[in-house]
Parts: structure tokens; C-alpha cells; sequence
């Protein structure tokens, strides 16, 4: 449990019905600070939703929620003035230069003192990696280019916490490289909570992250927790002859938890699950070679990645890639 303050977002039982759908069912995140947050569940799952619920653009059916310590319902002025925002499709005046939107932008959100607002739309544009692109019409920018700038205009008055929805979607390759790029160094700068339906893309840069599904969170951890959780190994043993003896035998090992067993005409394969893999490694393969009566095939081993967690977990609903 974190102490309260170090939380940048903390919801408590946030719902939201339309129309008596619920689109968002007792939520309870808690994102803390300086973390690049991924909030990942496939299209419909409530992620818009939820976002929408934070930055007090939809109003809770029930719950609440907290951002910096100001309520959502309550204080969503407060919290505007410490929040940037990307929207899924952000939308500019074609005919306008970066560097104009961003003046644009600052004119309306940028809180220091006004002499200094050249100087902060030169900072962000570095920080997007836009430099030589601050003059150019935003009609001929790529989505990726699009998406940075939808970034530098999010983070042009220091905000403590920034909100993406889906940044890297719509993107191609080098596009979703370069926008999760400037995820990565705005990390020292803020807090990122960005939602995404691409598991890639949460393996890549986040630290933490929450899965929805149905309106409903199944899962919320650090990645390294989550992977961890899985706790699973498997090896795989294809073998030939009489394995009904040392079957009994690896089964009673402490550090195995189940033996799959699919036997065949002529050969039998094993998928056995352990708990640790060091034991594992020392004894398994030596386990079954002790014994003459079988004859091992092939011997292999598989690591559960996030993929495999968050398959078990949605039961295999789709996902981007
Ligand atoms: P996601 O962002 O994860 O794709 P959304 O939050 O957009 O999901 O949608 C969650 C659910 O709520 C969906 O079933 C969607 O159809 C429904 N929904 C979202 N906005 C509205 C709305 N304004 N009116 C009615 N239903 C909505």
C-alpha cells in the first residue's frame, strides 16, 4: 500500500452508466507518481470512459475519484490547471506552423510569466524532438508527428501529471517508436497515465499498469508484479517407453506444481509447471534420464511473458500488437 500522497490518481468505486449500459463498474485505481501508467484493455472495455471521469468531462453514475488530491466532480478547474491532455484524434488549423499552435496554446494554458512563453514553446518542441519541424505547416505532418505535437501542447504549462488516450494507435512503426520515445523522456518530467489496447506498447514503456475489461479492472501492478504473479514456467517433455513410474516421481517434487500429460500411439508429452526454475534447471531433465524405461525426445521450456498474463486474464479477448 502506497502512503496517500505519493498517489497521483486514486479512484474509489468510479462507475459510469449510459443509459443503464455500464460502461465503467467500481473502479479502483491508484497510479502513483513519476510512473508511466498504461491503461490497457481492448476497444470498449471503458478506457475513454474512465478518462473522461478524470478530467471531470463526464460525470461519475457513482464512486469518486482524485487527481493531486482535488476531487474530479468538484475541483476539475483545479485540476485542468495541472493536467495535460491528449485526446485520441487531436485536431489543429492545418494551416498553422507547430511553433503558432503551440503559442496558441500557451496564449490560453501556460502559466509563467509571459516573457517567457518563446522560450518554453523552443523546451517542448526539443522535448518532442520537433525542433526542425517548428515552422513547417502542420497540414504535411505524419501521425506520429501529429501525436507529438498533441504531447508538446499537453505539456506546455509543466503539468503534474499527463493523460493520453490511446497516443499510439493509429500509428505505423516508426510513428509509435518515436511518440513512446518522448513517453520515456518525459518520465522525469511527470506522471504519464495513458490508455492503449497495444500490449506491446505497455511492455515497452510503462512501469506500471491496470487492465480493463467489460468496465471491470482485472489486473493492477507493476509489470514486474504482474509477470512474477504468473508464476509460471513450463517444460516440455516428449518422451517414448513406460513414463507412468517417473511421472509419479516428478509429480512429488516440491517445485513442481502440475504435469500435463497428453499421451500418444507412440509418444507421450509432458507440460510441467514449476515453481522454481533453478530446481528445475539442476533436476528435471536428470529426474527422467535416471530412468531406463523412457527414452526423452525433446526437452524445451517456455516463459509466460505479459502476453500469455493478459490472455490468461481477459480470457483471450483480442488485442493489437
Ligand atoms: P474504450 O475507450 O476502452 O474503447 P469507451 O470508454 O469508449 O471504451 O466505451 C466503453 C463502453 O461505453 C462502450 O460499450 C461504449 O459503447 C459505451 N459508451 C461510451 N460512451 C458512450 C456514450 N456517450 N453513450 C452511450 N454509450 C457510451
Amino acid at each position: 500500500m502506497q502512503p496517500p500522497n505519493s498517489l497521483v490518481i486514486e479512484t474509489h468505486d468510479l462507475a459510469k452508466s449510459y443509459n443503464g449500459i455500464h460502461a465503467l463498474r467500481s473502479l479502483n485505481l491508484r497510479v502513483p507518481k513519476h510512473s508511466i501508467f498504461g491503461f490497457l484493455g481492448p476497444n470498449g472495455a471503458g478506457k475513454t470512459t474512465t478518462i473522461k471521469l478524470l478530467l471531470g468531462l463526464a460525470r461519475p453514475t457513482a464512486g469518486s475519484a482524485s487527481i493531486l488530491g482535488y476531487d474530479v466532480v468538484k475541483d476539475s478547474l483545479e485540476i485542468r490547471k495541472r493536467v495535460g491532455y491528449l485526446a485520441q484524434d487531436p485536431r489543429y488549423y492545418e494551416h498553422m506552423t507547430a511553433r503558432q499552435i503551440l503559442r496558441y496554446t500557451a496564449h490560453f494554458f501556460f502559466r509563467g510569466p509571459q516573457d517567457k512563453i518563446e522560450e518554453r514553446i523552443d523546451e517542448t518542441l526539443t522535448l518532442v524532438g520537433m525542433d526542425d519541424k517548428a515552422d513547417r505547416l502542420v497540414k504535411g505532418f505524419s501521425g506520429g508527428e501529429r501525436q507529438r505535437l498533441g504531447i508538446a501542447q499537453a505539456q506546455i504549462n509543466h503539468p503534474d501529471l499527463l493523460i493520453l488516450d490511446e497516443p499510439a494507435a493509429s500509428l505505423d512503426p516508426q510513428g509509435r517508436h518515436d511518440v513512446l520515445e518522448v513517453m520515456e523522456r518525459l518520465r522525469e518530467h511527470t506522471t504519464i497515465f495513458y490508455s492503449t489496447h497495444i500490449l506491446s506498447d505497455v511492455q515497452r514503456v510503462s512501469d506500471m499498469v491496470a487492465i480493463l475489461q467489460h468496465g471491470q479492472l482485472v489486473a493492477q501492478a507493476s509489470i514486474e508484479q504482474l509477470l512474477a504473479s504468473s508464476g509460471t514456467t513450463i517444460y516440455t517433455l516428449t518422451l517414448r517407453g513406460d513414463a507412468s513410474a517417473i511421472q509419479t516421481q516428478v509429480a512429488a517434487q516440491p517445485w513442481v506444481s502440475a504435469i500435463q500429460v497428453m499421451p500418444g500411439d507412440d509418444l507421450t508429452t509432458w507440460q510441467v509447471t514449476v515453481t522454481d526454475e533453478t530446481a528445475a534447471e539442476e533436476r528435471l531433465l536428470r529426474l527422467v534420464l535416471a530412468d531406463e524405461r523412457v527414452y526423452v525426445r525433446e526437452f524445451g521450456r517456455k516463459k509466460y511473458d505479459l502476453e500469455n498474463v493478459f490472455l490468461g486474464l481477459t480470457g483471450g479477448q483480442g488485442h493489437g500488437k
